[in-house]
């Protein structure tokens, strides 16, 4: 637990390091939505207040029109039309000139027809083009009705016929598109009517023809300003190439509103905001993932360090729990071995005692008994400097002081030796050792002691773990590339499966009711395996569990042969 102190404290910091570091990047971007706002602001104004002066007045007319009593404008237009050349235009001219407002019986505006009968009668070319605009200016601007679109393309008859299609064609389409554009937002004023009687306040309006700003100026009713939302549209797109102009950065992003309605809004938190008249600009955090890349970033390295930091400390610790487990188990094993190697010596010391106390008394009657407890005598010392010997060498093994002799050896007949010195321990268990010892050309190089102390313990083994009256086998034999093998078979107890790696770790004994009757220290598959590195060669083991043991020393061929 203590490991993970500081990694608890370095992910804290990292995290207050994170947050500090986002704020920093939070108000940078701040300071750049301020900065942005007050350098476009000038130019933003300016192209507002152009617009608005640009964008032309707009008179609305009565559908259908009031008819209006008759008066003396009505007489005087008559009276214009009925006189001839001249003096009609001159008649004419005067109406035009004095009475601006009049309008027609019908309710529409006269100036229109008073100036489309001058143009009808202008004699002169050169005036035409004046005549022209002069009518045209008259009906769609100045006095618009619904005779309008019938004016229009009378005028556009006329123009064609004295002036050509091609000068029609550059006059006229212009004023229709105009005309076109106005009524659809005259249409838009028609169908607003009661909204826009209650308020002065500028507004949008919006019809299925498109959307306006509409503004009001002082003659209420008659006279609207509405500007075009493409126009506004147009509007906030040069704003917006002007704040990249000025290095706004990419990760904000330029709103324009009019009257609460945004044009092209970005979405995202708003950073700064300045108002010019009824237009509202604000700059929004429009990409928070391009703003904190850094912090991401940072934040990602912070968790695979603080991940690799909890694998280490975790690994730490199963190792340090692995570690402490197999000390507890060596620690286990070692007392084992010492009370074993005790319990191993005391038995045939114990026998030895009494046989020789017996022979000494002379309580032993007779030759063939003495001679028989002689023998009984040697065999067991010879058990007990077996077994003293093993140990001995497995403490030269573990203090790494173990040396051997390497020189041409007649491994067959240092077999058939140890076959003979364990023969009188297997008679005992009326178990018969047979064998079958080939020849090994070239006579193979090792250390002979080591050799037959091996094949000793693989023998004892055979006959502690296996049942009376069994056969063991030993076989010596060569193989192909001047190499031999010597194994010991067994029709024992066995091995199982999952233990059979473990047994030639030193103290190591597998548990079984056997194992608790015979006797042993765990040392001896130990030393043979050292004599087996030692040597070159490898140690392996055949068994299935109830169906005994093989195992088998495997030498190379004497130049491949190694002592370390
Ligand atoms: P020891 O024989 O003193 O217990 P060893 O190192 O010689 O120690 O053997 C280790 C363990 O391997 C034995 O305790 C036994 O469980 C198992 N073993 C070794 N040889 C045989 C065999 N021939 N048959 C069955 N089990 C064996």
């Amino acid at each position: 637990m203590f490991m993970l102190v500081p990694l608890l404290l370095l992910a804290g910091l990292g995290w207050r390091g994170m947050q500090m570091s986002r704020m920093a990047a939070q108000e940078r971007a701040a300071t750049e939505a301020t900065r942005t706002l007050e350098a476009i602001l000038p130019a933003v104004q300016r192209g507002w207040s152009e617009l608005r002066r640009t964008t032309p007045t707009l008179r609305s007319y009565e559908v259908p029109p009031e008819p209006a009593p008759a008066g003396d404008a009505q007489v005087r237009y008559q009276q214009a039309l009925a006189a001839p050349g001249e003096e009609g235009m001159a008649l004419l001219a005067n109406l035009a000139e004095e009475e601006p407002e009049a309008v027609a019986e019908s309710g529409v505006p006269l100036l229109p027809l008073v100036d489309w009968a001058r143009l009808k009668r202008e004699q002169e070319p050169d005036r035409w083009k004046a005549a022209v605009e002069r009518v045209l200016r008259a009906a769609v601007e100045s006095r618009p009705s619904i005779l309008t679109p019938q004016l229009l393309g009378q005028v556009e008859g006329w123009v064609k016929e004295h002036a050509g299609a091609e000068t029609a064609g550059s006059v006229i389409p212009a004023w229709r598109e105009r005309w076109e554009r106005e009524e659809a937002a005259r249409e838009a004023v028609r169908e607003n009517r009661s909204l826009l009687a209650e308020r002065i306040a500028p507004l949008w309006l919006a019809t299925a023809e498109g959307s306006w700003w509409a503004e009001m100026p002082a003659a209420r009713g008659t006279e609207w300003k509405l500007i075009p939302r493409e126009e506004l549209e147009r509007l906030a797109s040069s704003a917006r190439a002007e704040a990249a102009k000025s290095g706004m950065p990419t990760y904000l992003s330029l709103n324009l509103a009019l009257g609460g309605v945004g044009l092209f809004p970005a979405a995202g938190e708003a950073l700064a905001r300045r108002a010019a008249d009824a237009l509202e600009l604000s700059v929004v955090l429009s990409d928070a993932t391009e703003l904190f890349a850094q912090q991401r970033q940072q934040t990602r390295w912070l968790a695979a360090l603080l991940a690799c930091g909890f694998a280490g400390a975790v690994a730490a610790f199963a190792s340090m729990q692995h570690a402490l487990a197999r000390e507890r188990e060596l620690g286990r094993m070692k007392s084992d071995f010492v009370s074993s190697v005790s319990h191993e010596l005391r038995a045939p010391i114990a026998s030895v005692r009494l046989l020789a106390e017996n022979l000494a008394n002379g309580s032993v009657a007779g030759e063939e008994r003495k001679s028989e407890y002689h023998a009984f005598i040697a065999e067991e010392c010879q058990r007990l400097s077996g077994l003293i010997e093993n140990v001995l060498d497995f403490a030269r093994i573990e203090q790494r002081r173990k040396s051997y002799v390497l020189e041409e050896t007649d491994v067959a007949a240092l077999t058939r030796e140890t076959i003979r010195s364990a023969t009188p321990r297997a008679r005992q268990r009326g178990q018969t050792i047979e064998s079958e010892i080939g020849r090994i050309e070239p006579p193979p190089v090792c250390d002979g002691l080591a050799v037959r102390q091996a094949l000793l313990n693989l023998l004892e083994n055979a006959i502690k773990f296996s049942p009376e009256g069994s056969v063991i086998q030993v076989r010596l034999a060569p193989v192909a590339q001047g190499g031999w093998e010597l194994s010991v078979q067994d029709r024992g107890i066995g091995i199982p499966k999952r233990e059979q790696a473990r047994i030639f770790d030193r103290f190591y004994r597998v548990e079984s009711e056997l194992r608790r009757e015979t006797q042993g220290a765990g040392i001896g598959l130990a030393i043979v395996r050292h004599v087996a590195e030692a040597h070159g060669a490898k140690i392996t083991v055949a068994s299935e569990p109830g169906a005994g043991a093989t195992f088998t020393l495997h030498f190379p061929a004497n130049d491949s042969c190694r002592v370390s």
